[in-house]
């Protein structure tokens, strides 16, 4: 089953007509896992936005004085109702919740704080993760998820997104670094220069890269 068919996909900054994408292909299949690496200001970030903005996903938004538990339950309860499914009462929600933020090691009072409040960058992103999971997402899309961590958030975030992995869903990583794929074993990667893929391989690819640096892969 194909999770996301991206073909020729451009995007152009309307102020100054300046080519950020210039025709990204990419297909992604259910059980695999993409890595997109490439210079900064390569696109890559772009590249996730505009997926995202695009009304067929969403992405959790944040919402000062609200709990975590009740955004989570929210969100999914509106999940739900788009699957023409009633949604959950508390109760039930947090029968459904407490498992999934065991399993990517979050204590349970985390649910009573509000949003991402004092929240650090750990707990952020492994906040994150726990909406992917409630949410049972298809396709994941995480830009640097791990800029910013320390080795064992690191480890932390990289064991919640391998807890999410089924044959069913789906990751696509935006990553500068290796030591996240040594943590998440990606199927492809890919290298992003000035807009667009211009090289996939498997995980031996960013091995290459660390090694050689970017100019090694140019084709400009
Ligand atoms: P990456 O994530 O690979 O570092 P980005 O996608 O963030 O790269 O940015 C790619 C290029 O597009 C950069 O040159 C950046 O300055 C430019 N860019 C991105 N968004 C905008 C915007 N809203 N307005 C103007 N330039 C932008
Ligand atoms: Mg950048
Ligand atoms: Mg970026």
């Amino acid at each position: 089953r194909v999770l996301l068919e991206v073909k020729d996909l451009r995007a152009v900054i309307a102020e100054s007509g300046q080519e950020i994408l210039r025709g990204v292909n990419l297909t992604i299949y259910e059980g695999e896992v993409h890595a997109i690496m490439g210079k900064n200001g390569s696109g890559k970030s772009t590249f996730a936005k505009v997926l995202v903005g695009h009304p067929d996903y969403e992405t959790p938004v944040e919402i000062p004085g609200v709990s975590n538990f009740d955004f989570l339950n929210m969100a999914y309860n509106a999940r739900r109702k788009r699957q023409g499914l009633p949604g959950l009462p508390p109760l039930e929600f947090y029968s459904y919740v407490s498992p999934k933020a065991a399993a990517v090691n979050m204590d349970l009072r985390f649910l009573d704080r509000n949003v991402n409040e004092g929240f650090s960058g750990g707990e952020k992103k492994r906040n994150e993760i726990l909406q992917l999971a409630v949410l049972e997402a298809d396709l994941a899309i995480l830009d640097e998820i791990d800029s910013g961590l320390d080795v064992d958030a690191l480890q932390d975030v990289a064991k919640a997104v391998n807890g999410l992995l089924t044959p069913y869903n789906s990751v696509l990583m935006i990553t500068h670094y290796l030591r996240l794929l040594d943590c998440i074993n990606p199927s492809h990667v890919h290298i992003m220069e000035e807009g667009s893929i211009v090289k996939t391989g498997d995980v031996s690819l960013a091995k290459q890269l660390e090694k050689e640096g970017y100019k090694a892969f140019s084709v400009l």
